[in-house]
């Protein structure tokens, strides 16, 4: 049960587009497919200088060359030396999966307070408010219902910038909701994970969510409606031992790291070496845990074939 992503990974988060300045909690900005090609934000008052320089160019983890940041959001955000796919924010994730004006929020009202009245270094009650300002959403989720190639789908898309992207109640309630909700319309379903694991702040409440969300899958699956299921970098803890492997189909991004526990922690429990690499979508690929990996630039059209041919009748109704 980790917050953040696996600390043996050297990799930074690439966070590009910037919410808006003021945006109330919960509410879904449309994204536009332009959102990949803004012109980076300069800071809008002082400290000119080193601001700057960081949001103009950007060093890939891959091969630690440094390039001109629009130039890779052009790319959406995949490296153009070697391929290295950085991470999305979810409003770049929107804006290059789903048709234009096509996305409709749900359930982001959803908030939790403090049930367990955790207090580490910090309230946690004020962890969530620094990430609910810094993200303009309630949690680290958003759940809706939009069209992917015309294709009707209910859609969730996780946010590792919110504290890790980590499974409370209300990541779970969303989830549960979206779910029964695709299964009174016949939608089908598609998440994208990016997930440090369960929410340690909640305790065993997060925890509960891996079984409450799989259920619904449960009830989704009974009524022979497809779930897709892609996993980002990085899929961890509670998320990869729920809903993430859960799918019809389990897609992963290249060089995604997946996996329920670090490297230390396994070794240690079961007094064995580990192979390098086993955590990521390649190694869990050879090894019969993933049925593909989907490059960025073709995961759009991917699935909307998959759409097609899994829940063919549902295709052209309307989001509303
Ligand atoms: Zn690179």
């Amino acid at each position: 049960m980790r917050e953040e992503a696996n600390s043996e990974q050297p990799r930074t988060t690439a966070k590009l587009a910037r919410p808006a300045p003021g945006a109330a909690p919960g509410s879904a900005r449309q994204p536009s497919p332009d959102a990949l090609n803004e012109t980076p934000s300069a800071p809008d008052r002082g400290n000119v200088g080193q601001d700057v320089q960081a949001d103009i160019w950007v060093k890939c983890p891959g091969c630690k060359e440094i390039a001109f940041r629009k130039e890779v959001e052009r790319n959406l955000n995949v490296c153009l030396k070697c391929g290295y796919h950085l991470r999305l924010t979810v409003e770049q994730r929107l804006a290059i999966t789903v048709d234009r004006g096509s996305w409709r929020e749900l359930f982001a009202d959803l908030a939790v307070g403090n049930p367990l009245s955790f207090v580490d270094s910090r309230p946690y009650s004020e962890r969530l408010e620094t990430a609910r300002r810094a993200s303009g959403r309630n949690d680290a989720i958003v759940t809706g219902i939009a069209k992917i190639d015309r294709r009707v789908t209910a859609l969730a898309v996780m946010d590792f910038n919110f504290m890790g992207g980590s499974m409370g109640i209300v990541v779970g309630e969303k989830l549960a909701r979206l779910i029964d909700h695709a299964r009174a319309r016949r939608l089908p379903v598609v998440v994208f994970s990016s997930s440090g694991g369960a929410r340690m702040q909640e305790g065993a409440l997060s925890l509960m969510q891996m079984a409450k969300v799989s259920a619904a899958l449960g009830r989704l699956r009974d009524a022979r409606i497809p779930y897709l299921s892609v996993l980002c970098d990085p899929t961890t803890g509670g998320v990869a031992a729920s809903f993430a492997s859960l799918g019809d189909l389990n897609i992963a991004e290249p060089g995604a790291i997946i996996g329920f526990a670090g490297r230390r922690v396994i070794e240690q429990t079961t007094n064995q070496q580990l192979p390098d690499g086993f955590q990521t979508a390649e190694f869990l690929l050879r090894h019969g845990m993933l049925d593909a990996i989907v490059p960025r630039h073709r995961m759009r059209a991917t699935l909307s074939q998959l759409l097609g041919i899994l829940a063919p009748r549902r295709a052209h109704k309307s989001v509303d």
